[in-house]
């Protein structure tokens, strides 16, 4: 079954009493047994839920997974693979991945003994000189999160393998549409399904993912055990959203590439960053283990000739808003907004200045975007 079809029609079949097309939603908390030891499949919905399993069938086909497991946000699918480690254990991550993630990193898990070394990911070397003996995961983001650097995941595999240190991807950014990391050897596959793949901007969720029987178990017992799991009406909406992934994510793809073309050069952009265009650093890398560029795109403007207030206040088509990932095309200011927690100096070792602008490139025609862009620079 290839992606479009699985995305429509894996998992949704649940309704054995009256065959309905959707799955419906079964927001019961608790399951009644037909004798002790013996129920149809499911006891109380922490633990499972036949909306839930649906929307996890789904996933994991998509993704090429064994197992998915869906949580309240995207955050709490984090939180459940951190929890794969122990106090001692040390991770090595990208320095510019989701600042929400940097924040947890930053500030949680190291009450709890746990250790981060933030690198340049594209920099194998970089990667090779942060491991240390407690090693024990490398956090993947690619794209990377403003600019859109490309890591190269199998690259990341083979050297966390030299090592025995587990591999995570965030595949939030490109959806399994785009890229699928378990494919490339990771480990472990996490999305916010909050962005791509329920797509329409509201509901947060999240998943996770993996296919050796040992992060199977593991992850299964953690997401039940911290209570994670997503609610039915979360999870239903979600799976609604996911039937329309490939159409929306060629959409997103046909407006970011036309918008990258228009801003690359134009006289108030200093820089766009998108690995569809051929000038990006990882355009090759893209190509290889990527089968789309996706719709996320950051350019830096110049904000001596044009006030960024100014600009967002002109704009029609693009809100103001952090996230990603919906219908509507978003912009954002990482600097004051989706990574203002992390540290004016970390900011910038990551390339991150006030002048950059994120933009999540919704579905409309790329020929309104383009113009809307046009006449807020002009
Ligand atoms: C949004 C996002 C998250 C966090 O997901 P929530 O659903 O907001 O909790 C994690 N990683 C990436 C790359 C994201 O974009």
């Amino acid at each position: 079954m290839r992606r479009e079809t699985a995305a429509v029609h894996v998992g949704v079949a649940k309704d054995t009493a009256y065959n309905s097309v959707i799955t419906p939603i079964y927001p019961s908390s608790t399951f009644c047994f037909d004798r002790v030891g013996e129920n149809k499949g499911y006891d109380y919905t922490r633990s499972g839920n036949p909306t839930r399993t649906a929307l996890e069938e789904n996933l994991a086909a998509l993704e090429g997974a064994g197992f998915a497991r869906c949580t309240c946000t995207g955050m709490a699918a984090i939180v459940a693979v951190l929890f794969l480690l122990r106090q001692g254990d040390h991770v090595v991550a990208g320095h510019d991945i989701y600042g929400g993630t940097y924040r947890l990193f930053e500030t949680l898990f190291p009450r709890f003994g746990v250790s981060f070394s933030f690198v340049d990911m594209c920099d194998e070397s970089a990667v090779r000189s942060a491991l240390r003996p407690e090693t024990r995961m490398l956090w993947i983001e690619t794209p990377s999160n403003p600019l859109l650097n490309i890591v190269d995941i199998a690259a990341m595999v083979a050297i966390a393998r030299e090592h025995d240190v587990l591999t995570v991807a965030d595949n939030t950014f490109l959806s399994p549409y785009f890229q699928r990391p378990l494919d490339l050897g990771v480990d472990v596959v996490l999305h916010s399904t909050t962005k791509y793949l329920n797509g329409h901007s509201d509901v947060v969720g999240g998943v996770v993912m993996a296919t050796r029987a040992d992060l199977v178990d593991r992850l299964g017992f953690i997401v039940n055990a911290m209570g994670l799991a997503n609610s039915p009406f979360d999870a239903w909406l979600v799976l609604r959203g996911v039937k329309t992934l490939g159409p929306r994510m060629e959409a997103h793809q046909r407006g970011a590439l036309a918008l990258a073309a228009f801003l690359d050069g134009h006289p108030r952009v200093r820089r766009v960053y998108y690995p569809g265009l051929p000038h990006h650093p990882g355009h090759e890398l893209a190509q290889r283990q990527q089968s789309g560029f996706g719709g996320m795109l950051s350019f830096d403007l110049d904000i001596e000739a044009l006030d960024p207030d100014t600009f967002f206040g002109r704009l029609r088509y693009f809100s103001l808003a952090e996230s990603l990932g919906g219908v509507e095309s978003l912009i954002e200011q990482p600097w004051t907004m989706s990574h203002a927690g992390m540290g004016e100096e970390a900011r910038r070792a990551a390339g991150i200045s006030p002048g950059t602008m994120r933009v999540s490139v919704g579905i409309e025609h790329p020929d309104d975007l383009v113009e809307d862009m046009e006449q807020a620079l002009r």
